[in-house]
């Protein structure tokens, strides 16, 4: 029998809106109150299949993407997660046991990261699966970190590893630019899970908040978003490819091609932290993050270069960059 719109909202999403202010999804709109002292930080980022997952990705992942994409903005700000709205837009062959897996992938990482559903809407569509999800958060009042707040001889930093996700997409697609790549099955599936499933830093939040001047997630392509840090007239950035920490898969695949390079320096869904550290706070930086348990590197600087992002190679000649960032337009 087809479930109606009321029953699905309340079998599988009244479960995941454990926030008193949900009110079990039976109002209208939910009620939020931010901490006292903090701000409230909201974001919102919206999937479509074939765009930013494939259709037949599992239930599960596909709504911890969903998620976390919204979380890695929040942590970019500094702000600690408070809940999320989610928006569903299903095409005609949803089922039950997809939903059923979908609402446990939310449920897991609300339990990991700590936070309610606490609204929604559901409508059917003719076009592809549409997942758009709203989150919110608080940061100290008037503590929200900006992109564009970086100076002139402040240090850049990544989480993690970049270019996995980008690599991991080609490797998946099994198609033309991956096929020369030589990879254990292991490394493989590791790639392929940092596009499924990245990690958002929700745990680098305090050492941002103690000591970053600018920070934004990197979820277009390291180059691309870097651009976007300079919001201010005259100043640039330089960094040092040697210096962007790659995972071993990435470092074997671009060992064996060089035109992986410009995947890893311009490829989309790293969802990882880009921040700018004044010279005096490195250390303190370096600590919180040791700390929180998340790996940072320096990357390279904030110079006066008149706005643009030069990338150093190791012989101290600049790369080219083909494509910087994925563009939707
Ligand atoms: P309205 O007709 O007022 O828009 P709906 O019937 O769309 O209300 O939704 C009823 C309740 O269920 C609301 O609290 C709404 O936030 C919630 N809701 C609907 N769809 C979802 C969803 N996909 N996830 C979470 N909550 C949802
Ligand atoms: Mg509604």
């Amino acid at each position: 029998m087809p479930m109606g719109e009321f029953k699905i909202i309340a079998r599988y999403f009244a479960p995941l809106a454990t926030d008193p202010g949900a009110f079990g999804l039976l109002d209208d709109a939910a009620a939020i109150t931010p901490p006292p002292g903090r701000d409230l930080v909201v974001t919102t980022d919206t999937l479509v299949a074939t765009i930013h997952f494939l259709a037949d990705d599992p239930a599960d992942t596909i709504a911890r993407k969903a998620l976390r994409v919204n979380l890695s903005d929040l942590a970019a700000k500094g702000a600690e997660p408070i809940g999320y709205l989610l928006s569903l837009a299903l095409p005609e062959n949803w089922s039950k046991a997809w939903l059923e897996r979908f609402a446990l992938g939310l449920k897991e990482d609300q339990n990991i990261f700590g936070l309610s559903l606490l609204g929604g809407d559901t409508v059917r569509t003719p076009g592809p699966l549409t997942i758009s999800i709203t989150a919110f958060g608080s940061v100290a009042t008037g503590g929200i970190i900006r992109r564009g707040s970086g100076k002139v001889g402040d240090y850049l930093y990544v989480s993690g590893t970049i270019g996995d996700a980008a690599l991991g997409l080609h490797v998946r697609q099994g198609n033309k630019i991956a096929a020369g790549w030589i990879l254990t099955d292991q490394l493989k599936s590791d790639l392929q899970r940092r596009y499924l499933v990245p990690e958002p830093r929700l745990a680098l939040v305090p050492a941002l908040a103690g000591a970053a001047s600018a920070a934004m997630d990197i979820s277009d392509g390291l180059v691309g978003d870097l651009a976007k840090m300079l919001q201010s007239e005259g100043i640039g950035a330089e960094i040092a490819f040697d210096a962007i920490p790659l995972s071993t898969g990435a470092a074997k695949i671009v060992s064996q091609d060089p035109e992986a390079l410009s995947l890893i320096l311009g490829g989309g869904d790293d969802y990882e932290i880009l921040a700018a550290i004044p010279p005096e706070k490195t250390k303190d930086f370096e600590g919180a993050a040791e700390l929180a348990g998340v790996t940072v590197s320096r990357i390279g600087r904030l110079v006066e270069n008149g706005g643009s992002v030069v990338v150093a190679d190791a012989n101290g000649g600049k790369l080219k960059v083909m494509q910087p960032s994925y563009a939707h337009f």
